[in-house]
């Protein structure tokens, strides 16, 4: 959904959606499972920089629910997740900062995107506030044994021998305790 300056110039353009997959590109980092429901509203603020300059900001303000599959950070097998949050967001022209340091809205910087041309893509929007909100480290289990890191098996499901005749330094202390004990 593309929101046009000119037609947010008339009436703020309020939205509610169900983006399928694929509408957005999440690209490799994750994969979304179902529907993307959004709803919003998108209207302009007027950024009032001196006597005569007018800046046409975009203020996009919604939430978006989704299910997500992602990677786990140790054995890779793909780990359904659930994502929602609410955004509160605000765009300006590109280019419209790069000639002077002055900023008139500093206090969340973050906040503050730009929009290219004439108007704002939500598919854009949606896919950055997504990926921003991945969490850092995925697992599938708390206890996710991982691959092994000699043959690459998933030591969740295909024990592999990697490990054969490398004692665990756990066992080695017991099989010298049980020495000392039988003597
Ligand atoms: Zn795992
Ligand atoms: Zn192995």
């Amino acid at each position: 959904m593309e929101f046009l300056i000119s037609d947010l110039e008339r009436e703020p353009i309020e939205f509610d959606l169900q983006l399928q997959p694929g509408a957005v590109n999440f690209g490799e980092e994750a994969e979304q499972k179902g529907p993307l429901a959004t709803s919003g509203r998108a209207e302009v603020i007027h950024e009032h920089r001196g006597p005569k300059e007018v800046v046409a900001d975009i203020r996009l303000k919604g939430r978006y629910a989704g299910a997500f599959q992602l990677p786990c950070a140790r054995c890779l097998e793909p780990v359904e997740v659930p994502l929602s949050a609410e955004f509160d967001l605000i765009f300006r022209p590109i280019g419209v900062d790069a000639d002077g340091p002055e900023r008139s809205i500093s206090a969340s910087e973050t906040e503050i995107g730009y929009y290219q041309k004439d108007s704002l893509l939500l598919e854009d929007v949606l896919r950055e506030q997504v990926l921003l909100s991945l969490p850092v480290r995925t697992l599938c289990k708390p206890d996710c044994k991982g691959l092994c890191p000699r043959c690459g098996a998933n030591r969740n499901t295909q024990p592999c021998s990697c490990d054969q005749g490398l004692v665990d330094p756990r066992w080695e202390a017991l099989t010298g305790l049980r020495s000392r004990i039988k003597s």
